[in-house]
């Protein structure tokens, strides 16, 4: 087995704290990876904190991971000693349903085997993510990250970079379309950048004036408080689409109100609590209430490229991993500019 230091969350209830653990020796498509750095995902805090339920503990979160390949098993053709690398939300898929084999695999009809709060394949060894200093995983859910990249800007890609990208792309946001971000955190950022980039027309809905700024400075050619109720009848019928990131309930009648005829609203961000809301606004103009889960590993790809190409990076404030508890609870404040990054290079 190889010894792994990491951070863990060992109840719903406890901060993050220092845990070592063990890691699979590679089998023959596995690669070892250095981790140097790990994005901070609100879905870290979501899980660590079991509000969406079934957390499993001790947990070592973190899915937005970048690092160098340490070693390789003898059947690894894609990677090799030295190579920058990520792993990005899910580590194993089942690779033959009909998700698997249309190259969704992000989708597995026998679920996927998730980077941490999970189990392996053998169904009882806890998956563990990020938040440590090594990981094994199958050459066929690792990433490339583009040469010239920095890691520690890349990795926040493999989450909030490719949970954007994939909705903008399947409701082809692009030349022509006006597009709204709502929330301006980790992954809306990154949907500003990505869809604009994309050509198309971007906006951002935020709580407050307070990300005006950053917000035009990252790309958007508007930004909409909506804590000014008087925007949901200015702006009504106004957007193709509308990318939800908000990690929290909306008034989600408001929101449907702004798309236009056949307009579409997709959901990716995870309250945990359920909406409630009533069809009219969909019924009356059919508009499209969606949901959209990160992407495939082949869309990642797709992504990091893109990203490399146009030159989109996320804005990060990197930290050291006695920071982390002291992020969470700026994550929980929206006071994060725009993701937090562990550094965990010893
Ligand atoms: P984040 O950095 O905390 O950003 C969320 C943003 O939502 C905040 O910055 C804030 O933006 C806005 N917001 C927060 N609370 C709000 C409230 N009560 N009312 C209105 N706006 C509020 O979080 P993130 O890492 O981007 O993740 C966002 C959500 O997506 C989380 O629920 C996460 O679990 C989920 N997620 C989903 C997927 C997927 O595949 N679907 C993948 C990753 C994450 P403003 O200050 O601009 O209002
Ligand atoms: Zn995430």
């Amino acid at each position: 087995m190889i010894q792994a230091q990491g951070f863990a969350a060992l109840s719903p209830t406890t901060p993050v704290v220092p845990f070592s653990f063990e890691r699979r020796d590679p089998r023959e498509s596995d690669v070892v990876i250095d981790i140097q750095y790990c994005g901070i995902c609100h879905s870290d805090i979501h899980q660590a904190r079991d509000e969406w339920g079934g957390s499993i503990f001790p947990m070592v979160p973190g899915h937005e991971i970048a690092g160098i390949v340490r070693a390789v098993g003898p059947k690894v053709t894609k990677y090799k000693v030295g190579d920058q690398v990520g792993v990005g939300c899910f580590v194993d898929s089942c690779r033959h349903c009909s998700s698997c084999q249309s190259g969704l695999n992000q989708y597995c009809l026998e679920g996927v085997t998730l980077t941490y709060n999970g189990y392996e394949k053998d169904g009882k060894t806890i998956s563990q993510g990020g938040y440590s200093n090594v990981i094994v995983v199958d050459e066929n859910y690792v990433l490339r990250i583009p040469n010239g990249m920095p890691l520690d800007k890349a990795a926040p890609l493999l989450c909030a970079g490719i949970t954007l990208y994939s909705p903008l792309r399947h409701w082809k946001a692009g030349p022509g379309k006006k597009v709204a971000i709502a929330g301006l955190g980790g992954l809306g950022h990154m949907g500003v950048k990505i869809a604009r980039a994309l050509g198309a027309d971007v906006t951002v809905l935020s709580q407050s004036d307070r990300k005006r700024e950053d917000a035009l400075r990252m790309g958007a050619h508007h930004f909409l408080s909506t804590r000014d109720k008087k925007v949901f009848a200015e702006y009504a019928n106004h957007f193709d689409l509308i990318v939800n990131t908000v990690s929290a309930g909306l008034e989600m009648g408001d929101y449907f109100g702004l798309l236009k005829v056949d307009g579409a609203l997709v959901a990716v961000g995870m309250p945990d609590q359920p909406l409630t809301f009533h069809p009219a606004p969909l019924i009356s103009k059919r508009r499209t209430y969606a949901g959209s889960m990160i992407g495939s590993i082949g869309e990642t790809q797709e992504m990091l490229d893109f990203c490399a190409q146009h030159e989109i990076t996320p804005d990060i404030e990197v930290i050291p991993p006695a920071n982390i508890n002291a992020a969470f609870e700026r994550v929980m404040k929206s006071d994060v500019r725009y993701r937090f990054v562990i550094d965990l290079r010893k």
